[in-house]
């Protein structure tokens, strides 16, 4: 279930630029940025294709560990106090691509509201 062309990244079958690694998180920079900032942050497991199917007894550990991974690469970049914008697209209308959970981390520039 849930095999992605994130899966393979997981496993290092095809290569990412990796920014963070640890036993549950993975963070690589988006292979096209939408900014000069631009890493994607997902869980290592692949049961969850999309923000719909987290459950918080089971994944709120994890939800944790993405969020603490993004505040510190946000810091590791220097846009923690400029600010940054954390996207998670859940569905066809949002434009997921890929079904295998992530967090877009953008930064180092100004955003625009409402995004497109
Ligand atoms: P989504 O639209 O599903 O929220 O975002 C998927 C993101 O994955 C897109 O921004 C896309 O550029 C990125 N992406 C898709 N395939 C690859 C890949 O093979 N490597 C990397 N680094 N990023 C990818």
């Amino acid at each position: 279930m849930g095999e992605t062309i994130f899966s393979k990244i997981i496993r290092k079958e095809i290569p990412a630029e990796i920014v963070f690694e640890n036993d549950k998180v993975l963070a690589f920079k988006d292979i096209h940025p939408q900014a000069p900032v631009h890493v994607l942050i997902i869980p290592k497991i692949t049961e969850i294709e999309t923000t719909k199917d987290i459950n918080s007894t089971k994944h709120s550990a994890l939800l944790g560990s993405l969020y603490d991974a993004a505040n510190k690469i946000a810091k590791d970049y220097g846009i923690s106090e400029t600010g940054f914008r954390l996207v998670l697209n859940c569905g066809a209308d949002a434009g997921q691509e890929v079904y295998h959970l992530h967090m877009h981390l953008l930064g180092g520039r100004k955003m625009n509201w409402p995004p497109g």
